[in-house]
């Protein structure tokens, strides 16, 4: 049977890891072609099919003593090539179709960053979302309670994602600790004082616009002077503004889940500074920035649009970076119609199929998630090696480390879509890329 249908009748309901699996499919058709023994081994049909799932209760109980009970998840995906490493995502949205297209996607990923990490991704149906800290905190308790059990630094290394940030990752890492009675780097995105990376919170948004800056670079192209559509406001975001204005470039917009600004002098550093006390301490919403700023534009959200206008903007670049499919066919379409050049997607798979065949038409430099985003991991990966050597490295050090990391995923990605006859074709050029270097390690280990 044909693997895409094979995924879908097993699994009807999980539309975006259908979406995932169709692009790697689609891109991987000629290596297949050239390589029978990909298809002997049925190497595909055993990426698709994680190696182990596991999906538990996570009772807690909040500050009125009321108990609630959440879903927990961690999908170990692939261990071809490294333990499995990928976030932890808390948003009510979650459910196991969302996990294992983001498992998947980070397999890839890991693979094109060069490190010894496998694939993996979890996370919880919980919102954190207006709950006070210590309810947080009760509940990333209940959450570490079962999930150490099944994770460790040489087996499972879970970091933040959407929900998950600095806060939660203590929270967790301080169950983990109790539990064990050992402290080691079992998770990444720690605090500075107890085993974190510096440029691990920049690190995913700084990678994204290195990437930009790489596929700009490679038509004689910077990013000096641009002006720049960035969406989300949380830590991919902020540190994709941040490098965009070291860089020169101006941001233009960023969103919440309930609306964008559009400030049209641009986000400079007194007001990114605003930002990240809004979002990470305040934990306010972007409508704020518009009462603070009264030059920015607040537009809510309107569920009757059939698109967003955040994409609507002239600019010369985007970086999605909120969340998957937030950017559509109509969006696409906006997107090339106001100038955008360069994209690159900070956020994993946020464009829908129909929009990356738009962009590709059209020619726009199209950075796939996948690469674009590899940052963060990277560093992560980074964050690891530190740990196991019992020292830290600079932030100039780690930054350097990070922008040859990025330097080395477009060099890859653009020699592979070279040479598989596609110029510039940066989505076929890491699938590819990424797909090559975990099966031929899954070929070398036998069947496993
Ligand atoms: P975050 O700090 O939690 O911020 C997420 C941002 O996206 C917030 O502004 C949030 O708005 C918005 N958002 C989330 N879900 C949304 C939805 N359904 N509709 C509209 N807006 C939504 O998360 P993050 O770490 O920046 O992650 C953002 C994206 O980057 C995700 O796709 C994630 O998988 C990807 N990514 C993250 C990392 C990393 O190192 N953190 C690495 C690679 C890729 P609200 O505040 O209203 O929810």
């Amino acid at each position: 049977m044909d693997i895409l249908e094979l995924v879908k009748s097993r699994d009807p309901n999980e539309r975006e890891f259908h979406q995932a699996v169709s692009e790697v499919l689609d891109s991987i058709k000629p290596v297949l072609d050239r390589n029978p023994e990909y298809r002997s081994a049925a190497i595909m049909a055993r990426i698709v099919e994680p190696e182990r799932v596991i999906m538990f209760r996570v009772p807690w109980a909040d500050d009125d003593g009321d108990v609630h009970v959440n879903r927990g998840f961690r999908i170990e995906m692939n261990s071809a090539i490294g333990p499995y490493k990928g976030g932890l995502r808390f948003h009510p949205s979650v459910n196991l179709g969302i996990l294992k297209f983001l498992a998947f996607e980070q397999v890839f990923k890991n693979a094109l960053t060069s490190l010894p990490m496998g694939g993996g991704k979890g996370g919880s149906d919980f919102d954190p979302k207006g709950k006070s800290d210590m309810e947080v905190m009760r509940f990333c308790q209940s959450f570490m309670l079962e999930l150490a059990r099944h994770i460790g630094p040489d087996t499972d290394i879970p970091a933040g994602d959407i929900g998950v940030g600095a806060r939660e990752i203590g929270f967790l890492f301080g169950m983990y600790k109790k539990i064990r009675n050992e402290f080691t780097g079992v998770l990444t995105g720690k605090g500075l004082g107890w085993g974190g990376s510096l440029i691990r919170p920049e690190a995913t948004g700084y990678g994204s616009v290195y990437f930009a800056a790489e596929m700009l670079n490679a038509k004689g192209k910077t990013l000096e002077g641009a002006t720049a559509l960035v969406s989300g406001s949380g830590n991919v975001a902020q540190f994709t503004m941040e490098k965009l204005i070291q860089l020169g470039a101006t941001p233009v917009t960023f969103s919440d889940s309930s609306g964008y600004i559009f400030d049209e002098k641009g986000v400079d550093t007194e007001k990114l500074e605003y930002i990240k006390l809004l979002k990470n301490v305040r934990r306010g919403r972007v409508k704020e920035y518009a009462d603070k700023f009264p030059e920015a534009v607040y537009t809510p959200v309107d569920p009757g649009l059939d698109y967003n206008p955040l994409w609507a903007h002239k600019a010369d670049c985007a970086f999605p970076s909120a969340t998957q499919n937030e950017i559509n066919g109509k969006d696409a379409a906006n997107i090339v119609a106001n100038g955008v050049k360069v994209l690159s997607e900070g956020a994993n798979m946020p464009t829908t199929p129909d929009g990356i065949d738009i962009f590709l038409d059209n020619g726009i430099l199209y950075g796939p998630g996948k690469a674009a985003n590899a940052g963060g991991v990277s560093v992560s990966g980074l964050e690891m090696s530190q740990n196991s050597m019992r020292l830290n490295w600079t932030r100039e050090e780690v930054d350097q480390r990070l922008k040859v990391i990025m330097h080395n995923i477009h060099k890859a990605c653009a020699e592979t879509a070279e040479h598989y006859g596609a110029p510039f074709n940066y989505m076929m050029g890491a699938n590819i890329a990424g797909f090559v270097k975990v099966s031929q390690a899954m070929l070398d280990q036998g069947l496993v």
